[in-house]
């Protein structure tokens, strides 16, 4: 029976990703239905709205959905249309493996890590208030009475909830992530020693958490600032981080970076029986319609999304042939080259092509 997956093309970029990546996906094999919804500037121009509920319904209806990045214009209502969606649909599992592929050019080899991003608060909850604002001046007033400290009085307030129940939630997710997929190790990262309400909350219920899981998965802790030096430093002693919004938006970057960048980096925004999968990256608009971006990232985002389908070959397959294209690196796109200006380098589709040669050849 084929697969029901709402398409999101997104701007920018995002159209020629999302036809390569889509048809890559077909090359597999898996039969797939697939919804084609428009959200971002499409949208904002054919219905008024960046975020159609058609979009979302849709997502909801058919629980899986491929999506292309989606720029957040300023001052249209959203901060953010992609952290709209994750918290519309509660998406609250980021997951963003950074693996290294033979072939690009990075300081580091042999990565192999999986980020675990909480999606649905901390400081990304939306909560804030604007410097100067009469509301802002009560809140600073009542802050200063309740805690007995001082608050500049022209200051902007970001709020950082962190709950037990998301803590514990997203540190259950970052185990049975593991278990399913062979993991050795999760290691919770915060800012606890500093922030001991809500970092130290997410600790102490991933401590708890831990707990179920001892004899299955090792487990450590590590706090954000040190994580960072031991990720330049060794990499290689880590296996699946599990953190809140915040740290794992910039940790996920900095994991990006180890294995040579956005253009290879997928991503996954997992709820309770809804999936959504985009690359780490955003839809680099000065780039669009110009045939000339990676679309590894899309791809091997579309890798994730027929791993969570159940269809592992197809999954499998379809990395080995990414991998396979980028180590010859001959089809690869211009930030794949040894120089940016190689006029060797092919464009989005024709990279897309020979990835989809090699799946026929498999
Ligand atoms: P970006 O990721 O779009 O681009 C930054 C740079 O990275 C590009 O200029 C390009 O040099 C490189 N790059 C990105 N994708 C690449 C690819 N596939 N192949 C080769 N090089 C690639 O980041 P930005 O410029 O900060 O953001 C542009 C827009 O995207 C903003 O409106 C932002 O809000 C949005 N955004 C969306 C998402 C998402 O949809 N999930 C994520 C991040 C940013």
């Amino acid at each position: 029976m084929a697969h029901r997956v709402t398409l999101i093309p997104g701007d920018g970029i995002g159209p020629e990703i999302i036809s390569a990546a889509r048809r890559c996906v077909e090359a597999t094999g898996v039969k797939i239905e697939w919804e084609e919804v428009i959200a971002g500037s499409d949208a904002l121009a054919a219905t008024g709205e960046l975020l159609p509920k058609a979009a979302l319904d849709s997502v909801r209806k058919n629980k899986v959905a491929l999506k292309g990045p989606i720029i957040t214009p300023i001052g249209e209502g959203f901060r953010s249309v992609n952290v709209a969606i994750r918290q519309a649909l509660d998406l609250y599992a980021c997951v963003r493996p950074a693996k290294s592929y033979p072939g690009v050019k990075s300081n580091y080899q042999d990565i192999d890590l999986v980020i675990v991003r909480e999606n649905s608060e901390d400081l990304y909850a939306g909560i804030e208030f604007e410097e100067g604002l009469k509301q802002t001046k009560t809140l600073i007033e009542e802050i200063k009475n309740l805690s007995k400290k001082n608050i500049r009085e022209d200051s902007g307030i970001s709020i950082k909830p962190i709950s037990k129940f998301a803590s514990k939630r997203i540190v259950k997710f970052a185990f049975e992530y593991a278990l399913k997929h062979n993991r050795k190790k999760v290691t919770i990262v915060h800012k606890a020693n500093i922030m001991k309400f809500t970092d130290g909350l997410f600790l102490r219920a991933g401590r708890e958490v831990a707990q179920e899981y001892a004899g299955k998965i090792n487990f450590d802790e590590a706090i954000v600032d040190n994580m960072c030096m031991q990720l330049v430093q060794k990499p290689h002693n880590y296996d699946v981080l599990v953190l809140p919004n915040l740290y794992g938006d910039i940790l996920s970057d900095l994991c990006a970076g180890l294995i040579g960048g956005l253009g290879i980096a997928p991503g996954a925004n997992i709820g309770d029986n809804l999936a959504v999968f985009e690359a780490v990256h955003g839809s680099a608009p000065k780039y669009k319609g110009k045939n000339k971006v990676n679309p590894t990232a899309m791809i091997l985002s579309a890798v994730l999304m027929l791993d969570y389908l159940n269809e592992k070959k197809a999954a499998a397959d379809l990395e080995e042939a990414v991998k396979a294209v980028i180590a010859e690196g001959i089809n690869v796109t211009y930030d794949l080259k040894p120089s940016p200006n190689d006029p060797l380098a092919v464009g989005t589709k024709e990279m897309a092509d020979a990835i989809i040669n090699k799946l026929k050849k498999l």
